[in-house]
């Protein structure tokens, strides 16, 4: 769950902290490449379709009630047609999951503790620890951090905000910026009202 600009200066430093170790010459063990085995390609492929299910109840809730309580919890009163192409954007990508390139556990890019990244170039998807230990429902889990990094993939949302707290602030104090943070997507599913 980390911007992408903080992502990339991240890569960048590692990247120049990486030849003085191989100019030297020492044997190093291959890196591992964060390729993703069977069972967390399982893992990511039922959050996708967990997440596709539920971004479509809210698309649906969305607009059967573009200003019910939930809609302004999240989003305050944000254009309603700027959200509804939002939702919508993020439903495409979600359904073309196999446009990303997944990663999982990468050594570096995990590092600083984010529970997934994603990577616009190439649309890299990268999931980490706190991703395959995640609940299946609730609050930060696996289907909601995959809306998350597809916002990021999608809209280009940044994290202006973490947590329910920062992101309700942000709904009710400035909705542009509620549009375009990541976790007021996650949340806005996740705590989706039941029918
Ligand atoms: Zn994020």
């Amino acid at each position: 769950m980390t911007a992408l600009p903080r992502r990339a200066a991240l890569l960048l430093a590692l990247l120049l902290l990486a030849p003085p170790a191989l100019a030297q010459g020492k044997p190093r063990a291959a890196a591992p490449d964060g390729r993703c085995s069977a069972a967390q390609m399982g893992a990511i492929r039922a959050a996708f379709a967990t997440a596709r299910t539920r971004q479509g109840e809210a698309l649906a809730f969305f607009f059967r009630a573009p200003d019910h309580a939930h809609v302004r919890r999240w989003f305050g009163d944000a254009p309603r047609p700027v959200l509804a192409q939002n939702l919508k954007t993020i439903a495409a990508a979600l359904a073309r999951e196999d446009a990303f390139r997944f990663e999982c556990l990468h050594p570096q890019a995990c590092a600083p503790g984010p529970l997934a990244y994603t990577r616009p170039v190439g649309l890299v998807m990268g999931f980490c620890a706190g991703f395959f230990a995640a609940p299946e429902a609730g609050r930060d889990s696996r289907f909601g951090i995959v809306i998350h990094e597809a916002s990021h993939a999608a809209i280009g949302t940044v994290d202006a905000g973490y947590g329910p707290e920062a992101a309700l602030k942000l709904a009710l104090k400035t909705p542009e910026r509620a549009l375009n943070n990541a976790d007021n997507y996650e949340y806005f599913v996740e705590f989706l009202p039941g029918p």
